[in-house]
């Protein structure tokens, strides 16, 4: 892991200690769905307040009932950008901390079979209306929903762009780190690897099954598996290895 922080810069991965203690709930299997989502949400809390550690503030004038005082204000209009499905959960967290901010849909599915990102959705104004923009997404698996993601946000002007994750594998941040290492990656815990159905292992599983109660979908039953996602996993394990 920590020669992952080393390669990356941009990748921060929460130290915190009520984190590694709601994601041991969290990642635990007899965990149910309204548990699951109560902590998916105090994660959120946590892992974006974080996130918005460096944004800039404005002083202004506050009057309390004593005197007056200078206060701040965050001053950079944000965006809050979830990876359908799974990064629904997050939203209302993040609104919670920041009532003011921009809620933009991208719809993008991951292939099963190729794992490649596909944009289904997109109803962005022409120019971009935010300066920083959070992606939200419990899992940063393969990295390429979240680059892709990104690749529109940039076309549509977005200056600063953030990916707040919950869990995230190797692989995640190394593809988007390497196509987009301007990004700051912020998470909760960093798991080992992708195994060859293109999960995060030891993970939580399906994040999406595991918020709205879906377990009966394909693409949640175990031994589901496709030769082409397996060796699509390998090629991003090999890249990992030689450093991309
Ligand atoms: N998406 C999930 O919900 N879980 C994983 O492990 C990987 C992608």
């Amino acid at each position: 892991m920590s020669e992952l922080a080393d390669r990356y810069p941009n990748l921060h991965v929460s130290r915190h200690p009520l984190v590694a203690h709601k994601l041991a709930y969290l990642r635990n299997r007899t965990t149910d769905p309204k548990l699951f989502r109560e902590l998916v949400r105090e994660l959120t809390w946590l892992i974006g307040y974080e996130a918005m550690a460096d944004v800039e503030t404005t002083q202004i004038t506050v009057e309390t009932p004593l005197e007056p005082m200078t206060g701040a204000r965050v001053e950079p209009k944000v965006g809050l950008i979830p990876v359908l499905r799974a990064g629904l959960g997050m939203v209302d967290a993040m609104l919670e901390l920041m009532p003011s901010a921009e809620v933009w849909h991208i719809g993008l599915y991951r292939d099963e079979r190729t794992l490649k990102p596909v944009e289904y959705y997109n109803k962005l104004p022409d120019a971009a209306t935010v300066q920083v923009c959070l992606i939200l997404d419990p899992m940063l698996a393969t990295g390429g929903s979240s680059a892709a993601t990104v690749d529109i946000l940039k076309t549509w002007g977005a200056a600063r762009i953030k990916q707040v994750s919950l869990i995230a594998a190797p692989e995640g941040v190394a593809t988007l780190s390497g196509a987009h290492p301007d990004v700051d990656i912020h998470v909760g815990a960093v798991d080992r690897a992708l195994n060859e159905r293109g999960y995060i292992v030891p993970g939580l599983g399906d994040a999406g099954d595991r918020q709205f109660g879906t377990f009966a979908g394909p693409s949640s039953e175990p031994g589901h598996e496709s030769g082409e996602t397996a060796e699509v996993v390998r090629r991003l394990q090999r890249n990992i290895s030689v450093g991309e």
